[in-house]
Parts: C-alpha cells; structure tokens; sequence
C-alpha cells in the first residue's frame, strides 16, 4: 500500500515541486479544494479529501478536513494493534505525512482597512487540528509546516534519516507555530490592558553574534507587526550587523529624542545613558550642542539624530569614531561620506511619537514584569515654584528641558543643562549626591555653565544636592517633590537664593 501524504496549504509556494517529489517517492497525495487545484494543474495526481471522507467542502470551507476518517487516519498509533485494527475496521488508511500551512491571519490583520469578519474568517481551523494531531502523533507522522522544509525532508528522505529527533524536532516547531498564530489571534482579539494571560507572539529578526558578552548568546526577537517608530522597522543602510547591546543602546537613543520632536535634535548615548543632548534651529547646531555636552563619552557613542543628515553634519560626525548613526533620512552626500567608514552602522527609522498603547517589559527570575511606558512629557506648566526666588521664563524652559533629559538616564539620575543642552550627566550611583557631583563636574567646565539649571529624577531625601548645587553656581533646581524632609530642601534653596522647583512627577529609571 502505498504512503498517504495530505497537503493543504495556503501558501502554495514550492507546493507542486514538493507533492512531485512525494510522488516519486511513492507516496499518495491527498488534498483539499484550492491546494488540489493547484498540484492538478501543476501535473500531480493528488486526489480530495472528500474521497477520503466522502463528504463535501461545507461552509464556505470551514469545514474540510475536519473529519474522523481524516484524524483517524492521522492520529493512530502504528505500534498499537487495537488503533490499528480499529482503523482497519472503518476502512481508514493511516496518513504519513501531513503538510499544512495556515490562513494568513497575520497578513490579514496588517492590511490598514481590515474589517473585523475578514480577521475573523482567516481563523484556520481544520489546518491547526490536522497539525496539532499529526505533532502530537509525530512518533509515526512526518508533520510539515514551513516552506523552507520541503527541501530539507526530501534530502533526509534520500539519506534515510528520518530519525527520531527530526520527528520530534518538526513537532515541536508545529505547536511553536501554532502557539503563536492562536496568541496572534487572542491578540488581537483582545481588549483588556493587562489581560489575565500574556500573548507572547514575539518572531526572530536575526540570530546575535553574542549576547551582552561574548560567551552569552544571543538572538534579537521583534513583534510579529512592530509598531512603527521602532528599531524593528529600521532599515540598515552600511556597516557592520547590529549587536546586541547597539540594539538596546539604539532603542534608547530613540526613545529619547521623541522628546524633542519639534526642533533639530541630536542624542548622543552610550551604554543606555544619554552622555549629550542638542536642540537648535538646524541640525548642524544641536550636532554641535550634543557634541559639546560630553567629547569623551561621545567616543563610540550611538546617535539619534531627528532630521534628514545633511552634508555638514555627516563631515563633522565622520571626524570621530561612532557606532551608530540613525536618523529618518541620510543626503546622497551625508551618506557618501559617513559611509567611507566600513564599520559604521547607518540606519533609518520611519520618525513619530512613540506608540502609546505600548507597554514595556523587564524580565525577572521566573517572570516578566510589564508596564505603562514613560510617556510623560514635562512642561513648565506642570511646575510649582516652591521657593522665593522665582524662576526666570528661560530657566523654565531649561527645567523643563532637563527634566525631559532626566527621565531617560539610569536612576540615581542628575543633569544639568541650558534651555538645549545637557551640561553634565549624573548616572547610576546608589546615592544621589554622588550623581549631582558628577553632573555638576562635568558642567562646570562648560563656557555656558552660568546659564545651567539642575533637574532630578527623584526627590532629594535631604538638603545636600541644592547645597552642592547652589554653592557651585546652580541658579535654579527642578525634582520631583515629595520627601518627607522636602522643607529642608526649600529652606536651603531660600538660604542660598536658588530657585527651586517642583515637577510632582517622578521618572525612576532602573
Ligand atoms: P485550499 O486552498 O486547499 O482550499 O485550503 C487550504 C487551507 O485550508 C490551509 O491553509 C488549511 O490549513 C485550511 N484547512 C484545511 N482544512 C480545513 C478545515 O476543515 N477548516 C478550515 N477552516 N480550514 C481548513
């Protein structure tokens, strides 16, 4: 008796070649409607699973192959008799092999001007059973569900390897995928914010070269429809494949200069941590601010710049050595010149606010925490002036400008800025004196440092930082509020002539 091989795929790609080649090795193939059409016309002689089932297509096709003489004959143990011979009663013939690939759901939900029957109708049912049945009896079945495997079972076919593991290996990629095309439609089916269970439909972009460090792997994983403003649409123009850690680092870069959509910006980063921050009327100017906020950290640095690169700025940019540059758009010339170096990652990414139904994820020993992203944007007009001295109109924008900064650097977290550029960036201590000394060392040295303000991320536990500040020169202070010893902070602030100011929001960021 000859082997049956059930083929009922959406994808048609490679499908005739693959049922000739099954042909040929003896097999008989065994089809539904359209995939049937297509191996006749192609020259196969497959024949329909209604003369399996002996009953018609219904419904439109949802129900096909959603037969017992189909599952039967899929799902039968061939090392037990009594399945066996309970097929045998039913005049069932055991299916070796099944291949199916599904209704694109996933296609379908892209398309901007789907409506929610034509989601609901591309919700293959049969194709996923047949596939689930055959993984689950994969001991006896050869279980196909991806393109790209024809060639690779054909080849072990001819070699005679169809050993154990390749069974299993072929299911476990079955239940994979049909996880995931179940967790797509719970997605998207969805409304709840934080449901009871998590959909986890993540879909690889690449394999690393190595994780953090080289003896770690790794792989770069994206939403199976990234939202647009992200590192999963850019497009690499030159240079070297992303790491692991430009992927986070360039992220980050990104989420910082959506803060500064209205004017030419430039972020400058490095390990997570903006170390300069630029805004000007042209590009060429807040490359220069950005620049200028740090010329050591910026060694190796990863930049986000939000408009078109333009000449003058590649040149500039092409004197120092830089990871990343990742912009919406490079010049013809901008781009000849950055990319004279071979190394230097060039990349664009379609520019716009960040998607606010995003959530952001952490994972934890055993877990993963989930969370609102950061999307507080600070304005003067969410400040209260607790102290005498009031602030002056342009010291608010530089508070404001600072508290936007501030929220993007690993908490302790300090900076001190002008009204369009960081001065000093004050990062990560387990104490927040120790960063507002590092923030204000770093300005200090700055010519415009007499027009500095500081901002916090978190509120001061104690007078100390509006004291350090104050006494090296700090005219006005932005922090959250709401310490217990708040009113030490104000007193100090009264005592020394600063202005001090109260965001009411805080921007941890761990
Ligand atoms: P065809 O183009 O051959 O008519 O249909 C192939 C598609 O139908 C495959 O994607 C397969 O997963 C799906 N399919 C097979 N059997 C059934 C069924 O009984 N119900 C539904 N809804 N889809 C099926």
């Amino acid at each position: 008796m000859k082997k049956l091989a059930l083929l009922s795929v959406s994808d048609k790609t490679g499908i005739v070649d693959f049922a000739k080649q099954l042909e040929a090795r003896d097999y008989e193939v065994v089809s539904t409607g359209g995939t049937l059409k297509a191996l006749v016309d192609g020259g196969v002689k497959a024949i329909s699973v209604e003369k399996i089932t002996n009953f018609d297509e219904m419904l439109d096709g949802r129900v096909k192959t959603l037969h017992p003489r189909i599952h039967a004959g899929i799902l039968a143990r061939r090392d037990n008799e009594t399945h066996m011979q309970q097929i045998a009663d039913q005049g069932i013939n055991p299916i070796d092999l099944v291949c199916v690939n599904l209704y694109p759901f996933k296609e379908t939900i892209e398309k901007p001007s789907v409506t929610d029957e034509e989601a609901i109708e591309n919700i293959d049912i049969g194709g996923p059973s047949m596939l689930r049945a055959a993984a689950k009896n994969s001991q006896d079945v050869i279980v196909i569900t991806d393109v790209n495997d024809y060639a690779e079972f054909i080849k072990r076919y001819d070699a005679d390897q169809l050993d154990a593991d390749y069974h299993r290996h072929l299911a476990a990629k079955v239940f994979r995928h049909t996880a995931a095309y179940d967790a797509l439609i719970a997605q998207y089916l969805t409304k709840e914010e934080f449901p009871e269970k998590l959909t986890l439909t993540y879909e690889k972009v690449q394999d690393m070269r190595y994780g953090e460090n080289s003896h770690q792997k790794a792989a770069y994983y994206s939403e199976p429809i990234p939202e647009k403003y992200s590192l999963a649409n850019a497009k690499q123009l030159h240079g070297k494949e992303l790491s692991y850690n430009n992927v986070r680092d360039a992220d980050a870069a990104l989420r910082i200069i959506a803060e500064f959509p209205e004017q030419p910006a430039v972020v400058a980063l490095k390990h997570m941590n903006p170390c300069g921050i630029g805004t000007a009327d042209d590009l060429l100017s807040a490359w220069n601010l950005a620049y200028e906020s740090d010329p050591i950290s910026i060694f190796g640095g990863i930049i986000a710049l939000n408009r078109e690169v333009d000449l003058a700025t590649a040149e500039k940019m092409h004197a120092i050595f830089l990871e990343i540059v990742i912009a919406p758009s490079f010049t013809d010339e901008a781009y000849d010149v950055l990319a004279k170096k071979k190394n230097i990652r060039l990349l664009t990414v379609p520019f716009g606010p960040i998607d606010a139904k995003g959530k952001d994820e952490v994972s934890v020993l055993g877990g993963m925490l989930v969370q609102d992203r950061d999307l507080l944007h600070e304005t003067a007009a969410n400040f209260k002036v607790v102290s005498k001295v009031q602030p002056t109109a342009e010291q608010l924008k530089a508070l404001a400008f600072g508290q936007n900064a501030v929220k993007h650097v690993k908490s302790n977290a300090i900076v001190v800025t002008t009204a369009n550029q960081t001065l000093g960036v004050g990062a990560g201590q387990p104490n927040r004196i120790d960063s507002t000394k590092i923030a204000i060392e770093k300005a200090e040295t700055k010519p415009n440092y007499d027009q500095a303000i500081l901002a916090s991320d978190a509120f001061f536990p104690m007078d100390d930082c509006v004291e350090f500040a104050a006494k090296h020169g700090i005219k006005a202070i932005v922090e959250p509020g709401g310490s217990i010893k708040d009113q030490d902070s104000i007193a100090k602030a009264d005592e020394l002539g600063v202005a001090l100011v109260f965001s009411g929001a805080r921007h941890f960021k761990h």
